[in-house]
């Protein structure tokens, strides 16, 4: 199932890396590198899951989401945020600040598409 996929992530490593991946599990994917991009894109493009970076240029990951959350095509996306670290603070701040999950860096190649179709087959948390 092809499923269109926002990718917001600043680092243009790990931005290709999760491109390719996806790419190759047949999805589209759709790149932002601020979070003020990633907010526009979720309101024009209608991505089905946004994945986050927390760490952005201007608004973070947690403000991009705030904003995300505020349009109603937002409302209900699910959101998963990228994590720096392997923390568990950082994980209980990206479940706490809303997001429907989290992934950590350095993201899995072999996992990441497996994981993204939970993400998918879960949704978003608040519509359930
Ligand atoms: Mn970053």
């Amino acid at each position: 199932m092809t499923v269109r996929i926002l990718v917001v992530e600043d680092n243009e490593r790990n931005l290709k890396l999760v491109r390719d991946v996806l790419q190759f599990a047949g999805h589209e994917v759709i790149e932002a590198r601020t979070g003020e991009e990633g907010v526009e894109l979720t309101r024009t493009e209608s991505p089905r899951l946004v994945l986050m970076d927390l760490q952005l240029p201007g608004i973070d990951g947690v403000e991009a989401l705030r904003l995300i959350r505020e349009s109603p095509e937002g409302a209900r996306i699910p959101v998963v945020a990228v994590t720096a670290f392997a923390m568990k603070q950082d994980r209980a701040r990206a479940l706490s600040a809303g997001f429907d999950d989290y992934l950590e860096k350095p993201i899995d190649v072999r996992a990441l598409p497996v994981q993204v179709q939970a993400f998918l087959a879960r949704g978003h948390r608040g519509s359930e």
